[in-house]
């Protein structure tokens, strides 16, 4: 059963209907879906949630939609896997990888697109739509097809062929735009209002938010039902850096655990992060950038919650580092040599972050860490293709023999 009051503005508190709204009338403050914490408290324990199925629909009692309705290909409860080799490189005795790049479309976008999917046919939708960074429009295109929705994709043209290609396998309409993920998404806000389409990310927002929360609680589980020390989240828009603490706050609101002091960080791209910036300044507002980078995945210059995770990260003293553009591919190779996790450039973003954060001395050797990985490195073989030298022989010892030697292998 569905514990959801309302939408609340964020901005106000005003209330609203349980509808596809994103926007205050009165503030054009962003929208939020709000619970009964006492009824959700009533209805979960750990050993409920323990018994559910093995995706994010265990928490289905924290989410806006019921799980026998989902549109569930198996999203979530994914890998935490600890990380000895990393750690003890980076100096952590307590590290761990959060592997979100092994979900269905190989990022962690299938946790809220599988939310949104379930409310639009709710709402009797029959048009699926978002605009997308890379992995949104693969996660949506999957789930339209499964939902069996028509499904249209707005995407900057200069994205990752990966990401345009793992889109286009599942059928949608697909539509490149011009210019920069943020003139797109300014496009799509108009075309949001003059057509009667479920668009994930805007329309929607309030409902795919919230899908994010569940890589909070997962961890939290996994952890054996405590709070990490810290965790270190990628943030574009800045949604799911605050969804997650929302998410843990929650666990500790329901009387899941008692407490929750985790210091909730976040890792920008240099070339895109307006964030980073504006927590340097002490400011409370972002100002917008125009973003030049190679994490595609995270080049948005004008987050629609940057303003909610510079308050996650003063509410839980926590630090916005940027991950330098040349240390990006280390990162990802950094990981993947000692754990074997094969991560795309956000997660070289997070792992190079990681890196700083320890260096700067934000993060001590025995404090419980997570890092969240949350998309598939697949998906930007480019950035690494360079390290790509085989030793050519032809199939016979001389020749292999050979080979080795002038390659110095
Ligand atoms: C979308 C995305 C993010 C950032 O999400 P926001 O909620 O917009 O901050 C992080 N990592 C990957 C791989 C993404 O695709
Ligand atoms: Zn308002």
């Amino acid at each position: 059963m569905s514990h959801v009051k309302s939408l609340r503005c964020r901005g106000c508190g005003s209330d609203y209907p349980v509808e596809p709204l994103n926007v205050c009338e009165f503030c054009f403050g962003p929208l939020e879906v709000s619970y009964d914490y006492d009824s959700i408290a009533r209805s979960v324990t750990r050993e409920s949630i323990e018994k559910g199925p093995a995706t994010m629909w265990r928490y289905d009692d924290f989410l806006p939609v019921d799980r026998k309705d989902a549109v569930d290909m198996g999203t979530g409860f994914t890998p935490l896997v600890r990380a000895k080799n990393l750690g003890r490189m980076l100096g952590l005795d307590r590290l761990y990888i959060k592997n979100d790049a092994v979900n269905p479309t190989y990022s962690f976008k299938d946790r809220p697109v599988s939310v949104t999917t379930t409310k639009a046919l709710e709402f009797e939708f029959e048009v699926l739509a978002c605009v997308s960074t890379g992995n949104l429009m693969g996660s949506v295109a999957a789930h339209g097809a499964r939902a069996g929705m028509k499904t249209i994709v707005f995407f900057p043209a200069s994205l990752e062929k990966g990401k345009i290609v793992g889109a286009a396998v599942y059928g949608p309409t697909l539509v490149a735009l011009e210019g920069t993920y943020d003139d797109a998404n300014r496009f799509c806000s108009e075309l949001a209002d003059n057509n009667r389409w479920a668009f994930v990310n805007i329309n929607m927002r309030p409902y795919y938010a919230e899908g994010s929360k569940t890589l909070g609680y997962e961890v939290v589980e996994q952890l054996g039902w405590k709070a990490p020390d810290h965790c270190v989240v990628p943030a574009a828009s800045g949604e799911l850096h605050t969804k997650i603490w929302k998410g843990i706050q929650e666990m500790t609101d329901v009387g899941l655990i008692d407490r929750a002091n985790t210091k909730m960080h976040l890792a920008q791209p240099e070339g895109s992060s307006p964030i980073v910036e504006a927590f340097r300044m002490g400011s409370k507002q972002v100002r917008p950038v125009k973003p030049d980078t190679i994490a595609k995945s995270l080049a948005i210059g004008n987050p629609a919650a940057g303003p909610f995770a510079l308050e996650t990260l003063a509410a839980t003293g926590g630090t916005a580092v940027a991950a330098l553009e040349e240390e990006i591919e280390e990162g990802i190779r950094l990981l993947a040599e000692t754990e074997g996790i094969f991560t795309e450039t956000a997660g070289g973003v997070v792992i190079s972050g990681l890196r700083r954060l320890v260096n700067e001395g934000k993060i001590g050797r025995d404090e419980v860490t997570v890092a969240y990985v949350t998309g598939n490195g697949f998906k930007t073989i480019e950035v690494v293709e360079g390290n790509v030298r085989p030793v050519h022989s032809a199939p016979n010892l001389d020749s292999f023999e050979a080979a080795m030697e002038a390659h110095g292998a």
